[in-house]
């Protein structure tokens, strides 16, 4: 073990930033590498979070104080797996915590998921957060109606984003591209589906409220979606409940409220789940059977199909039922839950297995499944950092012979054009600097290469 420690984070979202805080505070002076495979930082931050929600995004502010500690350094444009192997990692640092995330997205297995029109919601929110790999995505915005399926943030988020004035879009740091589809758009409905009840919406409430402060747009909600069953009644009376009596309470509100005759609409469908997307040669419907809400033995209620179907027009569906890890080539991957198998943060050889590979970590999404919010991964990360400190402590690390500037060696003799944190900012000014011309917080670089012609010139000045 190298002194003071050498450690690789791989992926530089929350989780990543926070591993490194926790390293920076727990073993001062540890030498921190964290790797993106983008030229640029913040993983689901830049690439996920709403852009008209900039006060989540400002934690950006955080991790640029992180990234100031001495020891730190940011190795973006590197992709694991593809650039350097798992095994070199291990070879290079001391030890290494995997925190990337959940790239891509759970499935529904229904026929006619694969029609054109049908999309992830994640793909959609790549997209207009302009992120590279999805920059060239097209979505038909001429449809006049939509389907959400699933009720948590991202359909939240999803079903705002097309429901809000591109006027009001204007103001935020939507990608570009976006901002022009969706001001040519021409939906008006837009459905989201959900498979239990108003008490199991997995949405929270300050999500939920935006919904209804759209300008121009119709909430309606079947008030007979909120006669209870006796399960959910019983739950939403308990204190332990108090975002659900909100999300309910919201629902009674917009219930009441019934069509105002504005031009848009959000339709809410509970209780119902998606059997079958429709269509020739594209999306234009979702069969949808009605459930019945039903003891699930755990103290809530699981979706039962009756034999009640109703089809609901939808020329765009988005799947928004979850995000899911993929697996890097040389790390033990747990395929049934879409994570990397461990115990408290410590890697080990196979799903269900209890042999922990020496060194090897993981915080965040990957480690734990696609759940919680921003802060769910300092805790995560910490948990996972005071683990590694603890083996550090134990002498439980494996040895480390190469020295620390040999992984640029091996990066450059790859040819792999490494983008540091000076980069990254010379890119964030760039971008800050052409939005100011459009009176916006900043237009993104969505191209790889167009950021590596800008870290080039800025370097080269
Ligand atoms: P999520 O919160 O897990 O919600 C998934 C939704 O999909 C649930 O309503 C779930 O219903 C439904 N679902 C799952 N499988 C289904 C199926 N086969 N058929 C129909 N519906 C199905 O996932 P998410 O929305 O992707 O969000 C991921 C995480 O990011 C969450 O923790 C979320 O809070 C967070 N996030 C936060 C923000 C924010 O703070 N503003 C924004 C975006 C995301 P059941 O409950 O019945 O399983």
């Amino acid at each position: 073990m190298s002194n003071p420690l050498r450690v690789a984070i791989i992926g530089s979202g929350p989780s990543g930033f926070y591993a490194a805080e926790s390293l920076q505070k727990g073993s001062p002076g540890s030498h921190v590498d964290l790797f993106d495979r983008l030229p640029t930082p913040f993983g689901l931050v830049r690439g996920g979070v709403a852009p008209d929600h900039p006060k989540i995004k400002s934690v950006s502010r955080v991790f640029d104080r992180i990234a100031s500690q001495p020891g730190f350094r940011f190795l973006g444009n590197v992709c694991i797996g593809e650039a350097l192997t798992p095994a070199e990692l291990q070879r290079h640092y001391d030890a290494v915590v995997y925190a990337y995330g959940a790239a891509t997205d759970r499935h529904l297995g229904i026929p006619g998921e694969q029609l054109p029109g049908s999309h992830a919601a994640t793909e959609f929110v790549a997209w207009y957060n302009g992120q590279p790999e999805y920059a060239r995505h097209t979505f038909d915005l001429s449809q006049r109606a939509c389907a959400v399926i699933g009720i948590g943030n991202v359909a939240m988020d999803v079903v705002r984003i097309l429901a809000s004035s591109a006027d009001h879009l204007a103001t935020t740091d939507l990608a570009q591209h976006a901002l022009v589809a969706l001001r040519d758009s021409a939906l008006q409905e837009f459905h989201i589906i959900a498979r239990r009840g108003p008490v199991q919406t997995a949405c929270t409430t300050p999500e939920l409220r935006e919904l209804g402060e759209l300008d121009g747009v119709d909430i309606i909600v079947d008030p007979r979606d909120l006669d209870l069953d006796p399960v959910s009644a019983a739950a939403l009376a308990s204190d332990d409940h108090r975002t659900e009596q909100n999300n309910v309470a919201l629902l009674r509100e917009w219930a009441a409220r019934g069509s105002t005759g504005a031009p848009r609409r959000i339709v809410f469908h509970f209780s119902a789940s998606p059997i079958e997307l429709l269509g020739a040669d594209r999306t234009e419907g979702v069969r949808i059977v009605r459930n019945r809400l039903e003891p699930d033995g755990a103290g809530s209620v699981k979706a039962v199909p009756t034999d009640e179907h109703v089809v609901v027009p939808a020329g765009l569906v988005f799947r928004s039922v979850g995000y899911r890890g993929t697996s890097i080539s040389g790390l033990p991957f747990d395929a049934k839950r879409g994570i990397v198998p461990n115990i408290d943060g410590r890697v080990v050889e196979r799903a269900g297995g209890t042999t922990v590979i020496p060194g090897v970590y993981v915080a965040g999404w990957i480690k734990r499944g696609p759940h919680g919010v921003i802060g769910t991964n300092k805790s995560c990360a910490a948990d996972t950092v005071e683990q590694l400190l603890a083996d550090a402590a134990a002498g439980a690390l494996p040895s480390t012979t190469t020295r620390p500037d040999e992984i640029d060696a091996l990066l450059a003799e790859r040819r792999i054009d490494v983008t540091t944190w000076s980069d990254w900012q010379a890119i964030d000014r760039a971008e800050v600097e052409r939005g100011k011309a459009a009176g916006r917080p900043r237009e993104k670089v969505v191209d790889v290469a167009e950021m590596l012609d800008l870290v080039k010139t800025s370097r080269e000045s």
